[in-house]
């Protein structure tokens, strides 16, 4: 048979980064696989060839007027990309959103359960929008529809055994001379030297929450008329009835001290008027089910009878079902989307395509793995092939050898890393990558070791009756002076333990998360680490000039892009478009600074080194030590130069990890520290983790990946299950004691 080029994405000459001129093809509807070690190619190929090439010809048809308003999207490096179909990006961006986006909202699931209240609930209340809290007619009037409501911190704002004029009420401008302080005075109508607790309960109610009343106050001479109110009444009118997030940063951080939040005691936290409140579905209310597990969610749904209900039940057991398959039963429709990890935000955007209607659609998605645990893995492998059978193309780049074997395509990037990097090694099917003799295919075959000879620990460190979330009453001591990983199914109460309640007493901890670092668009490698100051300096008493020249914040810096190197372009009302610098060309300095050399090389030239090519350049002892930790923790491809914001999690992660490295005595925290990296970055990660806890650290990882499972000298297995069906102990103990335990899920897959 003669296949048709119809059937691939052909891509042809891809030069993007590191990429070398490669050229290969995808097959269309099936699952393409992209594996490699990190840095070696593999976001270049799929996110900056294809998903950019995509998006940009999405944009080409908008109109040519649209369009000069839309950011100009270059053509990737590369001499041709064929058969595109339109491309979605599933990533583990986190879901925003505020308190107004919540898992059913983004899910869509919300609307279809209002519609099943307006028609079958008892007593019968419609109309629809009465079910919606981000709608008028449905809010709680007295919390807006957010459930919380703040208030005045009364010990921070009144001190009852003071007089007015010793400062009895605290709040901003009510101190001596104050001007809220004067205008209560003027009135008349206050004793300044009396405490408040001998004032009359009708004075003091007057004082502090009188309604606003004219006053004649003596102004210089003058008679002018002023407005008088209480003074809590005051401070709640301007700052708790309306948006305190729109008043200035300064405001905001003056008034906060003297603000509570608590739950709204009208709607006790359901967000919705009463009348809505009181319809039942099934003996539950609409907040009473949106507070419950997805999975015993969907068995309440199944079990409605009513016909009237028939197609809005069969609609909803079916998105419900999805969140269950894809392993999120134990979270509830009411979760805030913002406090969902990265690879819940990642699964929760899946679910949302399983239940469209597109076809032909290019899915892309990074490491959708990130966060399962190895017994949940293959339900994100269903869905997957769900995706594909749909008639979508599935592309994932992925490091999970239980992900890699459902396949239908895998191309493998390598061989090593940055310019060591950007060759297909492999293309073909899971067997052939097991006896190619390629790096991924080598560590597939790798067999697990337990770990034999366990650290002894030094001390412990306890957490007792911890019950925050679905915790229940867990109380668990953690060895201090060795590696303990804390394991378990997505949603067992891994993070609340170690994050929130373990780290909540332990605020001395050096956390070392995938939060994005770097808040300034200056930051980069160089500065993070501080090499950058050493690089300065020795440039300086070489050229024998000030250092300042030598910095892209200071006086080195192109005066056109004030060293960005790029130039941003603001427009009314779209994001602002960036634009290379047309005077340096993108390099951040002055030409007079470029021509200052360091052994050869500018200072531009230096920031556009990889780690792995400063080793080699430089012999000053600190910048090699800080390039060692660099490259100790797999980061050798990164250029000095690269902006932090174009860093990933897992990278920005392993960032951190490298310039905390020489601390003595400390405990460390670690979330998913795996994440981004390939099976042969694995091992040098361990000895990271080996090498802190031999110099007296004590090191905690929240961990899914079987091999440091195997590694640790301490396991916490929490489960058995996600949510209520979770948050206890289930194993503490060494590898090979997990293994022969029966009990233990991780035991199970370790084994
Ligand atoms: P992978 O996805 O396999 O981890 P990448 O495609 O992200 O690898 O990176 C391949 C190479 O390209 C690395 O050397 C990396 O540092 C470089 N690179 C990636 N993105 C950029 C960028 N925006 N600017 C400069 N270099 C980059
Ligand atoms: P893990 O880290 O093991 O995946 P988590 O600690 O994130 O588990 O979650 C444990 C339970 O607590 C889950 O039922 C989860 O839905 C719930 N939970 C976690 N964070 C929050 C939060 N911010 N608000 C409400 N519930 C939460
Ligand atoms: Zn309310
Ligand atoms: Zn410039």
């Amino acid at each position: 048979m003669i296949e048709s080029n119809q059937e691939y994405i052909v891509i042809s000459g891809a030069r993007e980064n590191n990429l070398n001129n490669i050229s290969l093809r995808i097959p269309k509807r099936k699952i393409t696989i992209f594996t490699g070690v990190s840095g070696s190619g593999k976001s270049s190929i799929v996110f900056d060839t294809i998903a950019a090439e995509s998006t940009r010809l999405l944009n080409e048809n908008f109109s040519m007027f649209v369009r000069t308003f839309l950011p100009k999207y270059p053509q990737p490096e590369a001499d041709a990309i064929e058969n595109l179909s339109m491309a979605v990006i599933v990533d583990q961006k986190r879901l925003g959103g505020g308190s107004h986006s919540t898992m059913g909202t983004i899910t869509d699931i919300s609307p279809i359960v209002r519609l099943l209240f307006s028609r079958v609930g008892q007593p019968y209340v419609g109309p629809v929008n009465l079910f919606s809290f981000n709608d008028p007619q449905g809010m709680c009037p007295a919390c807006n529809g957010i459930g919380r409501s703040l208030g005045v911190d009364m010990d921070k704002a009144i001190d009852m055994s003071k007089s007015l004029n010793e400062g009895a009420i605290m709040l901003p401008d009510y101190g001596a001379g104050g001007w809220e302080l004067n205008m209560i005075l003027q009135s008349g109508d206050f004793d300044p030297d009396k405490k408040l607790s001998d004032y009359a309960p009708d004075e003091l109610d007057q004082l502090l929450y009188g309604k606003a009343r004219k006053v004649k106050m003596d102004f210089a001479g003058k008679a002018m008329n002023i407005t008088v109110e209480g003074a809590l009444e005051k401070f709640t009118n301007k700052y708790i009835r309306q948006d305190l997030k729109a008043k200035s940063e300064r405001t905001q951080k003056t008034v906060a001290p003297f603000i509570t939040e608590g739950t709204c005691t009208s709607c006790h936290g359901a967000r919705l008027s009463q009348a809505a409140l009181s319809c039942k579905v099934q003996g539950h209310n609409i907040a009473e089910l949106s507070g419950m597990e997805v999975g015993q969610l969907v068995r309440i749904i199944r079990e409605i009878d009513d016909p009237a209900a028939a197609p809005i039940v069969q609609m909803l057991s079916e998105r419900l079902q999805h969140l269950v398959d894809i392993g999120l039963d134990y979270l509830t429709l009411d979760r805030e989307t913002d406090t969902l990890s990265g690879g819940e935000s990642q699964r929760v955007k899946m679910v949302k395509h399983l239940s469209g209607s597109l076809v032909d659609v290019t899915y892309i998605f990074d490491e959708p793995s990130v966060g399962l645990h190895p017994r949940d893995v293959h339900r994100l492998n269903e869905l997957l092939q769900k995706l594909r059978d749909k008639g979508n193309t599935v592309i994932v780049v992925e490091h999970d050898p239980d992900v890699i074997k459902v396949a239908d395509h895998i191309v493998d990037v390598g061989p090593h890393a940055g310019s060591r990097g950007g060759n297909i090694v492999f293309e073909g099917s899971f067997q052939g990558l097991l006896e190619a003799g390629t790096l991924t295919g080598h560590f597939m075959k790798r067999p697990l070791q337990l770990k034999q000879n366990c650290r002894t620990p030094s001390g412990q460190l306890s957490v007792a009756h911890a019950s925050l979330h679905n915790l229940q009453d867990v109380s668990v001591d953690i060895p201090t002076g060795v590696l303990t990983v804390v394991t378990g199914v997505a949603g067992s109460g891994k993070s609340t333990l170690i994050n929130e309640v373990f780290l909540g007493q332990h605020a001395d901890a050096i956390v070392i998360d995938q939060s994005a670092i770097g808040v300034s668009t200056r930051s980069n490698p160089a500065t993070y680490t501080g090499i950058m100051d050493d690089v300065r300096k020795a440039f300086a008493s070489a050229n024998k000039v000030n250092q300042g020249l030598f910095s892209f914040n200071s006086k080195g810096a192109c005066e056109n892009c004030q060293g960005l190197g790029v130039v941003y372009t603001d427009l009314a009302f779209l994001d602002s478009v960036k634009l290379p610098c047309e005077v340096c060309g993108g390099k951040r300095f002055k030409e007079e600074v470029l021509a200052y050399k360091l052994d050869g090389k500018s200072i531009a030239e230096v920031l556009e080194m990889t780690v792995e090519q400063a080793l080699a350049f430089f012999q000053l002892k600190e910048v090699v030590r800080k390039l060692q930790a660099m490259s100790d923790v797999g980061l050798n491809y990164i250029t000095l130069g690269q902006p932090l914001s174009t860093l990933s999690g897992g990278e920005c992660q392993r960032i951190k990890l490298a310039s905390e490295l020489h601390k003595k005595g400390s405990i460390y925290v670690m979330d998913e520290p795996t994440t981004g990296l390939h099976m042969s970055d694995i091992g040098h990660l361990l000895e990271i983790m080996n090498r802190l806890v031999d110099a007296g650290n004590t090191v905690i990882v929240i961990e899914h990946n079987l091999e440091v499972i195997s590694q640790a000298d301490w396991i916490i297995d929490m489960g058995p299950d996600g949510g209520s069906r979770g948050g206890q102990v289930v194993f503490e103990g060494t590898p090979e004691q997990i293994v022969r335990e029966g009990r233990s899920i991780t035991g199970k897959y370790l084994a």
